[in-house]
């Protein structure tokens, strides 16, 4: 897969591309919904998960950990449901009875119905059931998650820092250093501090402000109505760089550029302004020309 069709995957097909912030509004919506209700039906679309019915369980709480969603139930015993939104997945909720008409039924991987609400998880990356005691084993190996009211922003900051000759766009996206951004964030949040995603970890004047920063950029997100970077909440006029190559920086005018960052076969997206953002970039990175469907 070509590194632009990546981009492209990568920002969905909806309007909100699902990073941390996109998966707190899910879990605060599917809360809202659940908490408190009991299921009178469920249907796991999953080959693990084909035997498996929650039907007759109490949902205690939705919550999301980086980019986990995790549904906590009160049943035989107390159950997790782990789902994983990954590129293209999301939950929506329609009105028990109702029919829901949203999305492709084919896509469908779960559906979580109370009397009043049914939830439909579509196209979801990941969906586990285990026992809520044992939930770590799904999300222990996550960083600090940078939407945590209670995150301690030296201990992010000790992670992001501990591997100073990693490059910057590599450690914002592993989920083990800091939990949360993907290619969104990553490469907005080094638009603003000035650096490329391939320069070492180490040249960051003050990464205080860089984590900073990501937190500010995904709570604000957390209560807009769309995914703004710049402030800006029209269409078009949201991102900076992210899947905008070819386009002229909003700042330089020089055209924003994309190529690949991480190793293979984990290589994701990076875009970048090759005027405002000083250090290392791949050889072959050039501006791309014509239309971007999804271009932010
Ligand atoms: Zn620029």
């Amino acid at each position: 897969m070509g590194v632009e069709r990546r981009a492209r995957a990568t920002s969905g097909r909806l309007d909100l591309v699902p990073e941390g912030d996109v998966v707190l509004r899910t879990a605060r919506r599917l809360h809202a919904a659940l908490a408190g209700r009991l299921l009178e039906g469920c249907d796991l679309r999953w080959p693990s998960l084909a035997t498996s019915d929650l039907t007759g369980y109490t949902v205690l709480e939705v919550r999301s950990v980086g980019k986990h969603l995790l549904t906590r139930m009160d049943g035989e015993l107390p159950l997790t449901l782990h789902s994983h939104l990954r590129m293209d997945g999301s939950w929506h909720l329609h009105r028990t009875g109702s029919t829901f008409t949203g999305r492709p039924a084919e896509g469908v991987r779960a559906v979580l119905v109370t009397a009043a609400w049914t939830a439909v998880g579509h196209q979801l990356g990941m969906l586990d059931l285990v026992r809520t005691d044992q939930e770590d084993s799904l999300v222990g190996h996550l960083g600090p998650d940078l939407l945590d009211p209670s995150l301690d922003l030296e201990v992010a900051v000790d992670r992001l820092m501990a591997d100073p000759d990693r490059q910057l766009g590599e450690a914002l996206l592993d989920q083990r250093v800091l939990a949360g951004a993907g290619t969104l964030y990553m490469a907005e949040s080094l638009f603003l501090t000035g650096l490329t995603p391939w320069s070492p970890v180490g040249d960051l004047a003050s990464p205080e402000r860089l984590v900073a920063l990501l937190v500010r950029m995904m709570t604000q997100n957390t209560v807009r109505p769309v995914q703004s970077m710049t402030g800006d909440l029209r269409p078009g006029q949201q991102n900076y760089v992210h899947s905008r190559s070819g386009r002229p920086c909003r700042r330089c005018r020089r055209p924003v550029r994309v190529a690949d960052i991480g190793q293979a076969p984990q290589q994701r997206p990076a875009f970048y302004c090759p005027g405002c953002q000083r250090g290392p970039a791949p050889a072959l990175s050039r501006p791309r020309a014509g239309p971007q469907p999804h271009a932010r």
